[in-house]
């Protein structure tokens, strides 16, 4: 286990489409390890592969019990509503913005053992997962951000 480099705003890495996850080994695993270790010391809502530089679809996304589920080739297969609210990326440190997205999604996707899941999701959850799943498609939310992106304030 140990931390990788998140890749920043102004890397093209951040801007590709990134290919389905075909090999389920060793070093997946190990990858996904990694990126549990980089998640939580960076303390984020979610992870997707070309943020350590992995063009792969696969991501890590903080759902209702904080835990961080991992999703692997995952895809929106329903969303409904609509909902608005701060959200800010690992990738563009010290901003947030304001961004719409659906109220609830319904995912598929991929474990780690290669079975196929589809999980419902609601409010952040649901924000969390378009969000990582927009990176796979090589989209900030820098792009869709409603108004100016704000300084998030130093002190706390
Ligand atoms: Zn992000």
């Amino acid at each position: 286990m140990a931390i990788r480099n998140i890749v920043k705003v102004g890397d093209e890495i951040l801007t590709k489409k990134c290919r389905p996850v075909t090999d389920f080994n060793q070093r997946l695993f190990t990858l996904l390890d990694d990126m549990h270790d980089t998640l939580a010391a960076a303390e984020g809502a979610g992870l997707a592969g070309p943020q350590v530089g992995i063009l792969r679809r696969l991501a890590l996304v903080m759902v209702e019990d904080e835990s961080y589920l991992e999703i692997i080739n995952p895809e929106i297969v329903a969303s409904e509503g609509e909902q608005e609210g701060s959200e800010g990326c690992l990738s563009v440190p010290g901003k947030y913005g304001m961004v719409k997205r659906p109220m609830k999604v319904t995912v598929r996707y991929q474990d780690r053992e290669q079975n196929w899941h589809e999980r419902e999701a609601e409010g952040f959850t649901a924000r969390a997962f378009c969000h990582e799943i927009d990176h796979l498609d090589g989209h900030l939310y820098t792009e869709i951000v409603d108004g100016p992106l704000l300084d998030t304030e130093e002190a706390e």
